[in-house]
């Protein structure tokens, strides 16, 4: 599915909290078709770039084009429009809706004023169901949120996030803090939805996951993009090593 083309190119980002420069002179690519690993040591900006990305957050310069178009000052919805979708490191599931309700819920603009008022029948939810039935969550539709373990949360917020049917799909985290059958089924679930055309962009951690999922991955020190590169590549870099591989 990979053509090579850039689907998300982000050329000298910068965000700045304060004294902080917590994104410094970001650059990458995320080819279309690709699964791409973006990593680095805890506090290196990460989440920061992904918050820049979806427009958490406007950033203090740079350029982000998405599918050829420049989207940096782009409205969160706006861009969520062009097809860029992500979840979260902490889960956000709204906890007193049933796993269905919070599925159907991603489709919309929801706001907490609408909590109980998500009508689950039509179309949008016939969708949510299937999206459910493929992360293996189905049986669980009737249950409120906060019921699930944390790995079925993560589980739900990738059903959340096909409901917008994105290009993009921006994981922080997939395999973090889940127990090592959830992993490896995360990682077929990624390499199917990639089967089918998605593009990831992932954050994680676990680095035997992002070494056998991801290529290219991008490793971020200090804010910046320090290594670029196969999996084989940024294992043997010895900058890469000496910064974080080696810890
Ligand atoms: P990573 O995801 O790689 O662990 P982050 O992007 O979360 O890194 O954080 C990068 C740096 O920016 C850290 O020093 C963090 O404390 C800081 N930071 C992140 N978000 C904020 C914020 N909203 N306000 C102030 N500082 C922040």
């Amino acid at each position: 599915a990979r053509s090579g083309r850039p689907l998300l190119e982000v050329e000298g980002l910068v965000k700045q909290f304060g004294g902080l420069r917590a994104v410094d002179n970001c650059s990458f690519v995320v080819p279309e078709g690709s699964i791409t690993g973006l990593i680095g040591p805890n506090g290196s900006g990460k989440t920061t770039v992904f918050n820049l990305i979806d427009a958490t957050f406007a950033a203090d310069a740079g350029r982000i084009t998405f599918d050829g178009e420049r989207i940096e000052r782009l409205a969160p919805w706006a861009r969520a429009h062009r097809g860029i979708g992500r979840t979260y490191q902490i889960t956000r599931l709204f906890g007193e809706m049933t796993v269905l309700e919070n599925v159907v819920a991603a489709q919309r603009s929801f706001s907490w004023s609408q909590l109980g008022k998500i009508a689950v029948s039509g179309p949008e939810a016939a969708a949510a169901e299937e999206l459910l039935e493929f992360v293996g969550m189905r049986a669980f539709r009737d249950q409120k949120a906060h019921a699930l373990s944390y790995g079925q949360q993560k589980l739900v917020e990738l059903a959340q996030v096909l409901m917008l049917d994105p290009k993009l799909i921006m994981l922080d985290e997939p395999a973090g803090g889940i127990n090592p059958v959830l992993i490896e089924r995360m990682g077929e679930m990624i390499r199917e939805l990639n089967s089918y055309g998605k593009t990831f962009l992932i954050v994680e951690h676990n680095m035997p996951f992002v070494l056998d999922l991801c290529d290219p991955v991008h490793v971020l020190a200090r804010g910046a993009t320090m290594a670029t590169g196969t999996p084989a590549q940024i294992q043997a870099d010895p900058a890469v090593i000496d910064a974080y591989l080696g810890d």
